[in-house]
């Protein structure tokens, strides 16, 4: 359920109001602020508990949530979030591009695309120290060493850093060295590392899962929010469809359907849904048009000898080359919000 305070409520009656939640057993999951304070609430008996704090002075309105993705969903807020990832936000005015190499190799590698990317444009650095491999013989990342390659790398070119975590344990580990805490397709639907993850303190991009429906990728950020995750950026990496001829299907539906859903904002992976490099300038495009809010893209400095992905990888030259392609149509976007409104868009 939700409550919302009139903007004038004072401190003295939102500690009542929170003090009624607890003493009928509920919590609060979450909360936001724009102009008034709404908060997100979980409790046994919640139509008795909102009749209740209706009564109450100080609160402005309250509404049961039908939604399962309950405090995701666009039913709890309906404007959209801008998640705070580092010294940047996703979801917010700019469209933010993350990209780097699959895999972090080595500290050459990292800097020379940390020089590249941050040249370019790119808000973040991505690369990969824990990497989910289909084969136990490939390479699964550097681990922690990795972590600190690609810190320094980012901060010696004011980049943020995003990276992805596999196990529960590994959570706060990784969550020290990245701005963005990845959770990979294949661990979309791994609960015990979704609650583990809440708390840690950063903002998590959620990859679609490889067969997972949008309401599952919905349900997977509940689990997030539910843990007390301070904000979740979901990723369309393509889905496992009959196609064979893209590694994946990028859902571009995605992107509008996510909209209406839920208040977070949505990415799209073009490197991972196409599998093929000649293939994401289109899907990067597709992605900007439909309303994403950014884009993740694997770029690597000699692309042939990317340990991981390499066919999907674009050169560090490609990448800068795209970024310029993007320039106006990240431009007809911007106009387009500023003409209508963020929540008409998508
Ligand atoms: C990756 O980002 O390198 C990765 C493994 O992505 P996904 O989980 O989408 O396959
Ligand atoms: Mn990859």
């Amino acid at each position: 359920m939700k409550i919302s305070f009139e903007s004038r409520a004072t401190q003295q009656q939102q500690a009542a109001v929170q003090n009624l939640i607890e003493q009928r057993g509920g919590r609060i999951v979450t909360e936001y602020s724009e102009e008034q304070r709404h908060l997100g609430i979980i409790a046994p008996q919640e139509a008795e508990l909102l009749d209740a704090a209706l009564l109450m002075p100080g609160v402005a309105a309250g509404q049961l949530i039908k939604a399962a993705a309950r405090f995701a969903s666009t039913e709890f807020k309906s404007t959209p979030s801008a998640v705070p990832v580092g010294s940047d936000a996703i979801g917010g005015d700019a469209f933010v591009v993350m990209a780097g190499p699959c895999s972090v190799e080595s500290t050459e590698q990292m800097r020379l695309s940390a020089e590249a990317v941050a040249g370019a444009g790119a808000k973040l650095l991505r690369g990969g120290a824990f990497k989910p491999r289909t084969s136990p013989y490939d390479f699964q990342g550097m681990g922690e060493a990795g972590l600190l390659i690609m810190r320094e790398a980012a901060d010696e070119f004011g980049l943020g850093v995003v990276t992805e975590v596999m196990a529960a344990e590994d959570v706060a580990l990784v969550a020290a060295y990245a701005d963005l805490v990845q959770v990979g397709a294949r661990n979309m639907q791994n609960f015990s590392l979704l609650k583990a993850l809440g708390p840690c303190g950063k903002p998590i991009l959620l990859k679609r899962g490889l067969s997972a429906s949008i309401q599952e990728l919905l349900m997977a950020a509940e689990y997030l929010v539910a843990h007390g995750s301070p904000g979740v950026v979901l990723c369309e990496r393509g889905i496992r469809t009959f196609e064979t001829a893209t590694r994946n299907t990028c859902d571009i539906s995605a992107v509008p359907v996510l909209a209406e859903r839920t208040h977070f904002p949505v990415v799209v992976d073009p490197s991972h849904a196409a599998g093929k490099r000649s293939l994401v300038p289109a899907l990067s495009k597709a992605a900007v048009a439909a309303g994403a809010a950014g884009l993740i893209i694997e770029a690597h400095p000699d692309p042939d000898r990317s340990v991981s992905d390499a066919a999907q990888t674009l050169s560090l030259e490609t990448f800068g080359s795209l970024m310029k392609v993007l320039e106006p149509y990240v431009r007809l976007r911007d106009e387009e919000r500023a003409q209508m409104g963020v929540a008409t868009l998508a």
